[in-house]
């Protein structure tokens, strides 16, 4: 596999380990990694040590991982904020 092919797939793992909506866990498929992984693949601090080694830089690594967390959490937050709000009560129902 290229390792543009490879940047993709790893970036494309960590994106997937930090989704907005409801699905299923299982264990990291790293042998000997103790973290959970969505889908039981392989997770966030996995696909990140693969980026890494893609792009030979642990800090940039660290920094895409860390952004994507980041946006997760912002998009939670803000699917938190939209039930709150509780759109269709305040606007009425159709
Ligand atoms: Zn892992």
């Amino acid at each position: 596999m290229s390792r543009e092919k490879q940047f993709h797939e790893a970036l494309y793992g960590l994106r997937y380990n930090y989704p907005n909506s409801v699905t299923t866990w299982g264990h990291c498929c790293t042998e000997g990694c103790p973290n959970g992984a969505r889908g039981s693949g392989k997770c966030g601090t996995c696909f990140e040590n693969e980026m890494a080694e893609i792009i030979g830089d642990e800090v940039t690594a660290m920094n895409i991982h860390e952004a994507i967390k980041d946006q997760s959490r912002a998009i939670a937050e803000a699917l938190e904020l939209a039930e709150e709000l509780d759109f269709e009560q305040s606007e009425g129902v159709g």
